[in-house]
């Protein structure tokens, strides 16, 4: 146990008392049932259909329906599970193409307690098991899709700490951590503050897009408060960034959100701009989510893939 492991799990008991603090001074509604599992397995590909395979369950029910749908689909994937002082869990994750340069795609499978957690995180796994139906055979010959569901991310990413800690992370030349990506329409890559080869290659593929840079797609700095499992990647001297979708027309609003934590922090619990005003809460619903935004991020991956080959 290091020092910034006790940090990490400080933070992390703070999220949960702070979610849980927003959930009681709102009206709870009821929040719907979870699709059943065997229909989600059986049914069409689109990232919104498969957003279903998560929302709405616990976090044993999330890992282990992750499990059923890789299992049920003859996937070919790797099971990484661990257990700290922090919490526990299961990371999965599945290899596409056979080149020696690695992009490692991330969408965390668990939820803060109490919050369906659709929003978050489960449209980002829906559009990853989306592309993994699609991405195999476009995957350009010099180059690995690793695609990465981890578990326990809501403790301070543990489960890609742990990751990061328990495997290889050779060949990996860079690094995109999905949160939030079911509402809005336009992309934001952010933690991008330093300039590497890796952020040149995600902008040009959104600009191979006909997306405008500061319209279409946005590019931020470290953000504070907020974080995800790339910061793991990261710390490991890896190009590693997150991609949030927001919605275009609260970009400004957003701004001052996120970079100003602490004015934001206590202001803000009365009036969030979108996607936040969802973000932990109960209130973080499949109803909420936006087939075109999941599916304008899974465009903008497609389009990176092809543009790292
Ligand atoms: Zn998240």
């Amino acid at each position: 146990m290091t020092l910034r492991d006790v940090g990490f799990f400080l933070r992390g008991r703070l999220n949960r008392g702070v979610t849980r603090l927003l959930n009681a001074r709102r009206s709870v509604t009821a929040p719907a049932d979870p699709a059943p599992l065997d229909e989600v397995l059986r049914g069409d590909g689109a990232p919104l259909a498969l957003a279903r395979l998560v929302e709405g369950r616990s976090n044993p029910e999330r890992e282990a329906a992750m499990a059923a749908y890789l299992t049920a689909h003859g996937m070919d994937f790797a099971r990484h599970g661990f257990a700290t002082f922090e919490g526990r869990g299961e990371n999965f994750s599945v290899d596409l193409g056979t080149g020696d340069r690695v992009l490692v795609l991330i969408a965390h499978h668990d939820a803060v307690p109490g919050s369906p957690g659709a929003n978050d995180n489960a449209a980002a796994v829906g559009i990853l098991l989306h592309l993994l139906g699609r991405l195999g055979p476009r995957v350009p010959s010099r180059l690995r899709v690793r695609v990465l569901f981890t578990a326990a991310e809501e403790l301070g990413y543990l489960g890609a700490r742990a990751y990061v800690r328990d495997t290889s992370l050779a060949g990996i030349v860079g690094v995109l951590s999905l949160e939030l990506c079911g509402i809005g329409d336009s992309l934001t890559v952010w933690d991008a503050g330093d300039d590497s080869a890796f952020l040149r290659h995600v902008t040009g593929a959104f600009d191979g897009l006909g997306l405008r840079r500061d319209d279409g797609y946005h590019v931020v700095g470290r953000i504070p408060v907020f974080g995800s499992d790339h910061r793991a990647f990261a710390a490991a001297g890896i190009a590693a960034y997150g991609l949030t979708m927001v919605p275009s027309q609260e970009a400004e609003a957003l701004r001052r959100f996120v970079l100003s934590p602490a004015r934001s922090a206590f202001r803000h619990l009365v009036r969030r701009p979108p996607p936040f005003d969802t973000y932990h809460t109960s209130r973080d619903g499949l109803a909420t989510l936006e087939a075109p935004a999941l599916q304008r991020t899974a465009l903008a991956l497609e389009a990176l893939v092809d543009e790292l080959g």
